[in-house]
């Protein structure tokens, strides 16, 4: 089979497409046919070698893909695989493969796994998101973000977005998100907490958490919760800003997830696909062999939703 192959730790340029022989289930094992690649922040930090937690390589990257189960045809979305989702097969543990729908393109279904989970995570099990609550997506457009606004809609909040790019804002708005600010603009935090009424958030889903986190204090309702998603340096913030409004910082890594908390995340996401509510959203598909460019594309352009690619 063909499969993006890591050799090294370094920029795009370590992704190579090879051949290496199909893998082999064993036991509660599965083999998935990949028919599409979901393609995540996570995946350049380790191919990069900055991430915490390093695979062993040469090793395949990817957690997330969807595509047809080997043994006996049915559509699944991957959470998770033994060896690498940028491939023609992957082997999964069972508990990482998921029924996708059948109105659910495979590129949507790789927008699932990683994007999905991080965004039901945040808000739920660690935010406590309430219906009747305010809450701000500060980085909306991209695949975590427009996963945070379709659950919080759903869950009865009001929600506003952010992202930074005209293509992007618009993508917020038509999920259903009741207002949209551009977080390149330095006055975006302020006109923000006026569309809620001047009060502040009592959530905020924060994406980049190194440039805003110290400007999100200022911006909590009373009792009001951040939860850091994404960061990708230092911040400096004022403690008391966080004291004035009894308010919370929360941190949230997909990680740390307890096997409970997936099968619930995995339930809730069942649920919001088979209602139509959940609706992964697709930027671009990409040759499986086209990985680097991929991987670039992902830092550098304004996000638009999920960026895919097809073996
Ligand atoms: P993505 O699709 O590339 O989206 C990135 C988002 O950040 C886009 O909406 C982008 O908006 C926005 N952004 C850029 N500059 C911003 C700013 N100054 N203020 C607010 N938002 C800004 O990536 P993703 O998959 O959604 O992941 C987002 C972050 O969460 C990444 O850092 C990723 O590593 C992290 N993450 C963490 C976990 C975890 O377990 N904690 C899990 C998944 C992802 P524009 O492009 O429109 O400017």
């Amino acid at each position: 089979m063909r499969a993006i192959r890591v050799h090294e730790f370094g920029d795009p340029d370590v992704l190579r497409l090879e051949e290496l022989p199909e893998p082999r289930p064993v036991d509660d094992e599965v083999l998935v046919r990949v028919q599409a690649v979901g393609v995540n922040p996570v995946d350049t930090y380790v191919r990069a070698g900055t991430y915490g937690k390093l695979p062993a390589l040469p090793y395949t990257p990817g957690s997330d893909a969807a595509g047809v189960l080997h043994d006996g045809g049915a559509r699944v979305y991957v959470a998770g695989s033994l060896s690498g989702s940028y491939a023609e097969y992957a082997l999964c543990r069972r508990d990482q493969v998921h029924a996708l729908p059948d109105q659910l393109s495979f590129a949507q279904g790789a927008a699932l796994g990683v994007p999905y989970v991080t965004a039901y995570r945040a808000l739920f099990q660690r935010a406590s998101a309430l219906p009747g609550e305010t809450a701000l997506v500060h980085g909306a457009s991209g695949g975590v973000g427009l996963a945070a606004v379709q659950f919080a809609l759903a869950a009865g909040l009001t929600v506003v977005g952010t992202a930074g790019s005209d293509a992007g804002s618009e993508l917020v708005a038509a999920q259903g998100a009741a207002n949209v600010f551009d977080h390149r603009d330095p006055q975006h935090l302020h006109a923000a907490c006026e569309a809620v009424g001047g009060r502040g958030f009592d959530l905020i889903v924060e994406l980049v958490a190194n440039v805003n986190l110290g400007d999100d204090l200022t911006a909590l309702a009373p009792r009001g919760r951040v939860v850091v998603v994404g960061s990708r340096g230092t911040v400096e913030l004022d403690p008391r800003d966080l004291m004035s409004t009894d308010g919370a910082v929360l941190g949230m890594l997909l990680p740390n997830a307890t096997t409970q908390d997936l099968a619930v995340a995995h339930t809730a996401i069942a649920t919001g696909l088979r209602d139509g509510w959940l609706r992964p959203v697709v930027s671009r598909e990409l040759p499986l062999a086209e990985a680097a460019r991929a991987h670039r594309h992902l830092m550098e352009r304004p996000a638009l939703g999920k960026l895919v690619l097809v073996p």
